[in-house]
């Protein structure tokens, strides 16, 4: 488990700033699962991010072709790296998740796996309905394995607390084209893996004071981008971005402010109040919403924070974001915002991407004159 803000800029005197063994560890996987059921039974849900490191386990199960975020999950648990998990949790989303549901159960039998269907037509009549009963019946089977009832009121205090961390995220992401690229998403990853109240009281504390003092801020001459991903893209090309003075100014990540943007309403049934938040998000590649359309999103975004352009960062064989990344860039080009394509590998080469970021900045630099 990394330490929750381990760069030295963000931590506090706080004696317990660093993560203890959280209780019960819960895995999770894909941008909808409902990690407030989890953590109301008990469970400490914490994101299973793909590494650069490969075991040599999972590839004699998964076709050459399967992209490594779902690859290194299954080489990290066939490997023995998973095995403080009590469980993982995935949501039915692209052909790559529901094989690696199929997979975990044969392959990984000791460790219980909770999946939930989530509906692929955001809009569908039948969607709420759909996603209410996948919930319901999910709720039973977290709490026959947790072996205790998860009241009303355990679900609501468990949403009260993620809807707080919600909105101290968002106040992070406000202050994004201050942050060096690595210093953001690492407190946007923390708050995947960190025991939340612990996330909530130091991010608390963290916004309290002046962020950041002037001379640490990243110069507002810089070229200004937008992240378009999986998950929270590789940490190295943070870095990279980082390395050549790009300011990230706002990201269409599937972990990333999408995930965020919206609170569940403290109101009526706790299973509803689930339901309609992962229904009220922009869509990830793998659902669809007619009336959300993820390119007039990225769109607006790049004139409201007024982006000099758009780095789209892709994992090698992920084809949701390939199809997704056609009609971006359609979307980009009619309305000439310059963006870049990279293909993120299993352990990418900070070097190639340096370049390429670094080629991308000299031509907008050019460009703007
Ligand atoms: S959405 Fe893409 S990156 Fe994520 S698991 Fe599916 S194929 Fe892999």
């Amino acid at each position: 488990m990394p330490a929750l803000f381990s760069n030295p800029r963000f931590q506090t005197p706080n004696p317990h700033s660093v993560i203890r063994d959280p209780q019960s560890p819960l895995g999770f996987v894909t941008a909808y699962v409902p990690e407030e059921l989890f953590h109301a039974a008990g469970f400490t849900p914490v994101f299973i991010f793909h590494t650069s490191s490969d075991h040599g386990q999972a590839r004699s199960h998964l076709p050459g072709f399967t992209c490594w975020a779902a690859g290194s999950v299954l080489d990290q648990a066939l490997s023995g790296c998973l095995d403080r998990l009590t469980g993982i949790a995935l949501a039915k989303t692209c052909d790559t998740v529901q094989g690696l549901v199929d997979l975990w159960q044969r392959n990984v039998p000791s460790m219980p796996c909770f999946h939930v269907g989530m509906p692929v037509r955001l809009d569908s009549p039948t969607a709420r309905a759909y996603l209410l009963t996948e919930l319901d019946d999910l709720r039973q089977r977290i709490q026959a394995q947790g072996g205790r009832a998860i009241s009303d009121d355990d679900l609501w205090e468990s949403i009260a607390l993620y809807n707080q961390t919600r909105t101290l995220v968002r106040q992070v992401y406000a202050h994004a084209a201050d942050l060096a690229p690595p210093d953001l998403y690492e407190l946007v990853r923390a708050a995947f893996q960190t025991p939340k109240r612990l996330y909530n009281d130091n991010l608390t504390r963290l916004l309290s004071q002046p962020f950041l003092p002037p001379d640490q801020k990243t110069p507002d001459h810089s070229v200004s981008i937008l992240l378009v991903g999986s998950e929270l893209g590789d940490p190295i090309l943070f870095d990279v971005l980082a390395h050549v003075g790009v300011r990230v100014v706002g990201d269409l990540l599937d972990l990333g402010e999408r995930y965020v943007a919206v609170d569940s309403v403290m109101d009526g049934d706790p299973l509803a109040a689930l339901a309609d938040r992962l229904l009220a998000l922009l869509p990830t590649p793998t659902q669809h919403h007619p009336q959300r359309s993820r390119s007039a999103h990225l769109l607006a975004l790049v004139r409201e924070r007024d982006a000099d352009g758009v780095i789209l960062a892709r994992q090698k064989f992920c084809d949701p974001h390939g199809f997704d990344h056609v009609q971006l860039t359609q979307t980009l080009a009619q309305a000439q915002v310059p963006y870049l394509t990279l293909e993120l590998e299993q352990a990418s080469q900070a070097g190639q991407l340096c370049t390429r970021v670094e080629a991308f900045v000299e031509m907008i630099t050019q460009v703007g004159g």
